[in-house]
């Protein structure tokens, strides 16, 4: 439904009103009952004023009858005729109930002398003391249900000691009346005698006034006067209708032009901006004309958004801090209660921001949703991940058991150290792990980030990069990792080993150099070929700790052989080439060894240089200073480009095995070994021959002006005990005719 401006406000209007009406109806009827409540009690308070008077009344005008009496009774010295009198007296009252001449028998007991029917009985005499009845009294008293007032007292007869005792019905009606209101009160003056109603209902409310006689026949000495009235409902809505009515939708005008004025115009204009904002990003279209909905949908899909934003990282999608801490302090919760565990992995990433500047923001947001995205994926329904800030991302793992919890990581970690594709682009990322396990590393969310932030910042100086939290008296524990494992164990027990193939001159028929290559030493106790863990720990950025033993065991194999000369190359991983700390590490074991920097000959394969250009001649640029000769091997299969060739202090082009194995038979190989062997002269670089199998190749290779040669038909690599014999015997000017 459309809502304009006007029907807003008109309906705004209506409701106002219709709600102070309803409130005003409201407070007319608490008016109204509280009103008729206090005529009520207005009214009971006055009859029983009233009541009191008559009853005092009353009591004067007994006290007078009985003055009456007693006088007549002194002066009549004739008791006979007292007595006439009495009756006659009785007669002429009607209202006088029973009088009563009581006389006392020998024991002192009262007993009536003379009394008319309906008076009292001697024996309900109880009440007085006979001392009293030497004391004029009047007394109130309830006798067969009837309410009496009674004059007592001493009476001069012959002996001297009678009583008389007049009792009057005490106009009975008095209690009932005293304790009737309103309704009741009408129905008890119905069927009183003599009372009269009077019902008012002209202005609408009912007023009744009650009059009611008080005495007897013709001793009525009273009146009892009382009005009523009820506050009616209907007969003060009409009095104030129109006046109130008319207040009451001026109220309701001015609360809407206020509410126009400070809520509703600032929220249209609000709603009109943010719907033209809408507009010009989403070709969406909102009619003009001040319309509320559409703009209110706006502000309300607008406060969805603010909302979800408070929960997610808007870059990935993944949860915030605020909302991971919330999953840690339940899952904590939950482990107290039910003991299960959970780890805690915190993770940086590393070269975003290298990536940053180099690239840009925007291709560090895309890989950044890769890298959630792949670790989404590899996790499972009950873990939750967050990223924290920049480069750092949390995990909650629930842990079931250590070593699928470690195959987990390991799985978590090559999901994330992996190869990226960015806008056509590729990009590697590295990353470190810090791992605290509840409730073994901490027992609250504190210490439990404390902990896997510690192991974090293990990780990012050690050579492994998961760490699991320690206490002094840890021990860690890498097992269920199966690549690291595998990896360190083989380092850490000695399985590998180095082997040297020779690189020799052409021309002069001396070593030039030898190639270092890793080797597992028993290779029948491993399923994977070494080159195939090379290539898994490079894809992993495990090939750090390989890298440092590698150059450790060549540096001591150098200073231990003893050959002056001897120079080794080092096949180097693109993971090397990215670390900055690398010239430093070699420097290090140079030292360590007493090697000079010219024994050793980098080897970088040409695709690696193209990987990330810029990078690697940093690097490379920084082992050239150091006095490292620089080779590049495999050439010819990454298309390196000339300019970066140029930049490189390069020594050395090593020509892929592909080229250089067929180039007897091969034609093309020929020309184009012939042309690359042409190009790194005029390039001012050595030329070196890999794959070298048959003396074939090596004559041609030597035609073709080749500077070195290695492979096969020179030498297998050769085990560390093998060296001094090469060198021996290795240096032949008749190479090409020892038919080897
Ligand atoms: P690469 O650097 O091009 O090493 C030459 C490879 O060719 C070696 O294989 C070597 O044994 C083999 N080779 C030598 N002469 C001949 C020949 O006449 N014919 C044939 N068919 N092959 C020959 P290997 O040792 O299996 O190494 C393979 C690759 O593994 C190496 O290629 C290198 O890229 C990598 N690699 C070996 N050792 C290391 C190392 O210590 N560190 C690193 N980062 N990579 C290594
Ligand atoms: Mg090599
Ligand atoms: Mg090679």
């Amino acid at each position: 439904m459309k809502l304009n401006i006007s029907s807003f406000c008109a309906l705004l209007v209506g409701s106002l009103a219709l709600l102070m009406f309803l409130l005003w109806c409201l407070s007319l009827l608490v008016l109204v009952d509280r009103q008729n409540q206090q005529d009520a009690a207005a009214t009971q308070q006055n009859l029983h004023s009233q009541i009191l008077q008559l009853q005092q009344k009353q009591q004067l005008w007994l006290q007078s009858q009985y003055y009456l009496l007693n006088t007549l009774a002194e002066s009549s010295a004739d008791w006979q005729n007292f007595q006439t009198f009495l009756w006659d007296y009785y007669q002429r009252n009607p209202g006088i109930w029973s009088v009563n001449l009581m006389d006392f028998d020998e024991q002192g007991k009262p007993v009536s002398r003379s009394s008319k029917p309906g008076c009292l009985q001697p024996g309900s005499m109880h009440r007085h003391d006979y001392d009293d009845y030497l004391v004029p009294k009047i007394s109130s008293c309830r006798i067969d249900d009837k309410a009496l007032l009674e004059i007592s007292g001493p009476v001069a007869a012959d002996n001297g000691a009678v009583v008389l005792l007049v009792s009057m019905d005490y106009f009975d009606f008095l209690n009932e009346f005293s304790s009737l209101s309103g309704r009741r009160l009408q129905r008890a003056a119905d069927s009183a005698q003599g009372v009269q109603y009077r019902e008012f209902s002209a202005s609408g409310n009912s007023a009744a006034q009650i009059t009611i006689p008080i005495g007897d026949g013709d001793a009525v000495f009273g009146e009892l006067h009382l009005d009523t009235q009820s506050l009616s409902f209907w007969e003060l809505f009409e009095r104030q209708a129109i006046i109130v009515l008319t207040l009451l939708i001026g109220a309701a005008g001015l609360v809407t032009g206020l509410l126009y004025v400070y809520l509703v115009r600032p929220l249209l204009q609000l709603a009109e901006k943010m719907r033209r904002a809408a507009n010009s990003q989403q070709d969406r279209r909102i009619e003009p004309g001040g319309e509320v909905g559409p703009g209110l949908k706006v502000i309300r899909d607008y406060f969805k958004v603010l909302q979800k934003m408070a929960k997610r990282d808007p870059v990935t999608g993944l949860s915030n801090r605020v909302i991971f801490e919330d999953h840690l302090t339940q899952a904590i919760r939950e482990g107290k209660r039910s003991g299960r565990r959970y780890a805690l992995v915190m993770i940086d990433i590393r070269g975003l921001e290298e990536f940053a500047q180099q690239r840009g923001q925007y291709i560090v947001d895309g890989l950044l949703r890769q890298v959630a995205e792949g670790l989404r994926e590899s996790l499972r329904e009950s873990d939750h991940v967050a990223r924290f800030e920049r480069n750092l991302f949390a995990l909650l793992l629930e842990v079931q058991q250590r070593d699928q919890l470690n195959t987990l990581i390991e799985k978590i970690y090559l999901s994330v150290v992996r190869r990226y594709q960015v806008y056509g682009r590729e990009f590697e990322l590295s990353a470190f792990f810090g791992i605290a396990i509840y409730p073994d590393h901490g027992s609250n969310a504190g210490a439990m980030y404390q902990n896997a932030s510690d192991a974090l910042v293990r990780a990012e100086h050690s050579e492994w990069p998961i760490q699991f939290y320690q206490d002094s008296n840890a021990v860690t524990d890498t097992s269920g990792f199966t690549l690291i494992q595998a990896l360190r164990r083989a380092i850490d027990n000695d399985e590998l080993k180095l082997v040297f193939q020779p690189v020799v001159d052409l021309h002069s028929y001396q070593t030039v150099y030898l190639e270092a290559l890793l080797r597992w030493k028993d290779p029948d106790r491993h399923d994977a070929p070494i080159d195939h863990t090379i290539r898994l720990a490079e894809q992993n950025q495990l090939i750090k700790p390989l890298t440092n033993w590698i150059f450790e065991t060549a540096c001591r194999f150098i200073s231990e052989s003893g050959i002056d000369d001897i120079a080794i190359g080092i096949n180097l991983s693109m993971i090397d080439l990215h670390d900055r700390r690398l010239p430093e590490r070699i420097e290090t074991y140079l030292q360590r060894y007493q090697v000079r920097p010219a024994q050793i000959v980098i080897e970088i394969t040409e695709g690696q240089i193209m990987q990330d250009p810029d990078e690697v001649v940093e690097v490379l640029s920084h082992l050239g200073v150091m006095g490292l000769s620089l080779s590049i091997d495999d050439f010819g299969t990454g298309q390196a480009s000339l300019t970066y060739l140029k930049e490189l202090p390069v020594e050395k082009l090593k020509i892929d095995q592909s080229f250089v194995c067929d180039i007897a038979t091969n034609p093309d190989d020929q020309l184009i070994v012939k042309a690359t062997i042409e190009l790194a002269h005029t390039l001012d670089l050595k030329v070196v021959a890999e794959g070298v199998e048959t003396l074939a190749v090596c004559n041609l290779l030597a035609e073709m002006n080749c500077d070195h040669v290695q492979g096969y038909y020179i030498s297998h690599p050769l085990e560390a005990g093998q060296v001094t014999a090469w060198f021996e015997t290795s240096v032949k000017p008749d190479l090409a005719q020892k038919g080897r």
